[in-house]
């Protein structure tokens, strides 16, 4: 069994991505960070994502209203960052606030600048395989991690687990493209699949990104597939400082075994995501830099 270590793969990307930045003369690439009330998971990705950035030599601008800020309001902020020039890429940290209408934000966001890729044109671009937009930064990283660690999928059965706009529905979108790397025969599962587990046992490649922990157990998994963890779950565990204690979607030490290749949470997707989200924000530089 291999592990497929997401940080030295994402260490590897941001170190590209800071030789491409110094290379830019003048003004740097700048991500806006807009982070909706207090939410801690949200205050930590956020803290993250600043720190890559400014690893990379990437500027971010943080911008954190309340958490009773309307959508009205919500959409002008959005409206006057697309009109910013020294502003490359948007940000909306995921999730807002319940009264907010979280897709219409991601829609507010002008395609050139949504490098978070959940735009209707960019999810658009992704179905017709234009290179032009920007794929949403786990499913990208997703991909990244099965082509850096040599993993095929032509002629490959994948399953995903799981059919959100975030994670499902756009990386089976993206294993399905008529591409190098890609290529698969794509199944989606969701909370109304019927016989998950004869349709897991089939992966070749099963991507796991339901939001329940430890959900995938060894009777659903085919010996020698590969099996990718994107879940993030918090478990209650008193021998932790934090009271808690992550994990992800797979029970990782009975299906681990059973695997050819298979990530770790954490270590695994989760580093992956930031780096994706710089190497979009340097895409939409460079793209706006050329018009
Ligand atoms: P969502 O809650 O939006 O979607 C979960 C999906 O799983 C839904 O399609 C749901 O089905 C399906 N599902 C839920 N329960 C079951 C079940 N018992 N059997 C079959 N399908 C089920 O989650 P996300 O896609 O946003 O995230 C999934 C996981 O990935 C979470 O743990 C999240 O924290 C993590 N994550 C990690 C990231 C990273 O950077 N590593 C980034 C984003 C997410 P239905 O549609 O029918 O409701």
């Amino acid at each position: 069994m291999e592990l497929i270590d997401g940080n030295q793969v994402a260490t590897a990307i941001i170190a590209e991505l800071k030789q491409e930045v110094a290379a830019f003369a003048g003004r740097k690439p700048c991500i806006a960070l807009v982070r909706v009330g207090e939410d801690p998971a949200s205050v930590s990705y956020v803290r993250k994502k600043e720190k890559t950035a400014a690893e990379i030599g990437v500027t971010s601008r943080i911008i954190l209203p309340p958490v009773t800020i309307t959508q009205a309001e919500l959409c002008r902020l959005i409206d006057d960052l697309n009109a910013d020039d020294t502003v490359d890429g948007i940000l909306v940290q995921s999730p807002l606030p319940k009264p907010i209408n979280e897709v219409a934000v991601f829609r507010r966001v002008a395609p050139g600048k949504d490098v978070d890729g959940f735009n209707t044109i960019n999810l658009g671009k992704v179905a017709q395989e234009d290179d032009t937009g920007f794929v949403s930064c786990t499913p990208a990283g997703i991909m990244e991690l099965l082509a850096r660690s040599g993993t095929d999928l032509k002629g490959k059965h994948v399953v995903v687990l799981g059919r959100s706009l975030i994670v499902g529905k756009p990386v089976a979108l993206l294993a399905l493209q008529k591409r190098a790397g890609a290529n698969g025969t794509v199944t989606i599962c969701h909370s109304a699949t019927a016989n998950l587990p004869a349709i897991t046992r089939q992966a070749d490649v099963l991507i796991a990104a339901i939001g329940r922990a430890e959900f995938v157990t060894a009777d659903m998994v085919k010996p020698g597939a590969v099996v990718i963890d994107v879940g993030i779950n918090r478990v209650p565990d008193a021998t932790k400082k934090t009271g808690y204690r992550l994990t992800g979607d797979v029970h990782f030490s009975s299906v681990a075994p059973l695997c050819s290749k298979i990530t770790p949470v954490p270590g695994g997707v989760g580093p992956m995501t930031v780096a994706m989200l710089m190497k979009n924000t340097v895409k939409a530089f460079r793209l706006r830099a050329a018009h």
